[in-house]
């Protein structure tokens, strides 16, 4: 849906701004909200119209931002600086539909492509720092704007609920992934039941930790920037770790149908294990740092047991291009746990000698 310069600019006009509107043209490779690049005759800004249908309360996604890059930006921190409008508020509604303005970060750059272990360390420590820089930061403040994000027992419960419907009665032509995620259920509480109790810290998740949602500075490289901040919500640094994990240290696409091209790369896993604790070290726990490599598996399970419910519940969630996408996607789960499972007495160990080296 194409938005009239007419409506951007009465949009912008709300906005407390710099200087006087020149342009308003689409701008980066975002998928969820529509994003603009507007220059006026003093400076560049972000402006978005943000996806409602994803992100249905928008008051409380909004406060979320707000609360996070507030704390930051009092103790210094890089991070996205949202620009008020002229009564004080965070975003306008327009047509039914919201928007938001920030600062333009200038000066940086982002990586689209798949991580080599380089570049894949370097986005260990963009997230490392974030969490320390969030470290004292109350996450109990935040709202969870998508209920159950990574609450694995839930998501197994759904997988559970698609298995017993099977609408289309494809549960019988995939008996062996069904039964792999059946066999793996005594662990999927971890996580919940330790945040739940205590034993694990609640912190700030990010909970959309793709590559290009960290600006580097342009020249040093070094990470100036989390941005994207829409699923940021209360939760376990392992959901960000383990996820990162799940899609940044596997050698093929989540949908690649050649399972032996799919692999769970150590090298790729010590990598960014090393840019994550090596920037976090003084703030990660004993805990926390136990469980680093099992939340790759657990993240890549839940991941797998949401493709295959979906695949069971007729693809009704993610966007598929032809009938097996989603069972694709599942099996290369299942492949990535398997062989993290394998692994897993090295990462821990792997894990355990970063945790030393940088103590
Ligand atoms: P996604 O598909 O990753 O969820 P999105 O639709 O939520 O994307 P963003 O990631 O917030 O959109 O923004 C889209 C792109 O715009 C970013 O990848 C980045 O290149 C650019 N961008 C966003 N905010 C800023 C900013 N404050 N300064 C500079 N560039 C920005
Ligand atoms: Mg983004
Ligand atoms: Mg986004």
């Amino acid at each position: 849906s194409e938005i009239s310069q007419e409506t951007l600019r009465s949009v912008l006009a709300q906005f407390a701004l710099e200087g006087d509107v020149l342009s308003v043209e689409p701008y980066g490779s975002g998928h969820i909200n529509v994003t603009y690049l507007v220059v006026t005759s003093a400076r560049r800004y972000i402006l978005q119209c943000m996806n409602t249908s994803i992100f249905p309360d928008t008051e409380n996604l909004m406060r979320n931002i707000e609360l996070v890059t507030s704390f930051l930006a009092e103790r210094g921190k890089g991070t996205l600086s949202l620009v008020r409008t002229h009564d004080g508020r965070t975003y306008v509604e327009d047509g039914g539909e919201p928007f938001r303005v920030y600062d333009f970060i200038e000066d940086t750059m982002s990586y689209d492509q798949s991580p080599s272990p380089e570049v894949f360390g370097m986005a260990g420590e963009a997230f490392g720092v974030f969490q320390k820089d969030l470290a004292q930061f109350d996450a109990g403040l935040l709202s969870e704007t998508i209920a159950h994000f990574h609450d694995t027992p839930a998501r197994f419960e759904q997988f559970r609920a698609a298995l017993e419907a099977d609408p289309l009665g494809r549960a019988a032509g995939v008996q062996e992934e069904i039964d792999f995620f059946l066999a793996r259920r005594e662990r999927y509480g971890i996580v919940m039941d330790e945040l739940a109790s205590g034993a694990l810290p609640l912190r700030v998740t990010h909970n959309d930790t793709k590559l290009n949602n960290i600006l580097f500075d342009a020249s040093t490289h070094e990470p100036r920037a989390i941005i994207d901040l829409d699923t940021v919500m209360p939760g376990s640094l392992l959901f960000d770790f383990g996820d990162c994990i799940r899609f940044g240290a596997s050698t093929a696409l989540e949908d690649e149908k050649d399972l032996s091209l799919v692999h769970f790369s150590l090298e790729l896993f010590e990598a960014y294990t090393r840019g994550f604790v090596g920037a976090l070290r003084a703030d990660i726990t004993e805990r926390e740092a136990e469980l680093l490599a099992f939340s790759g598996q657990l993240m890549t399970a839940e991941c797998g047991m949401r493709f295959l419910a979906d695949y069971l519940a007729g693809d009704v969630y993610f966007a598929t291009k032809y009938p097996e996408h989603n069972l694709v996607r599942a099996r290369t789960q299942i492949q990535l746990v398997r062989e993290m499972e394998e692994q897993q007495e090295a990462a821990d160990a792997l894990v355990r000698a970063v945790m030393e080296e940088t103590a």
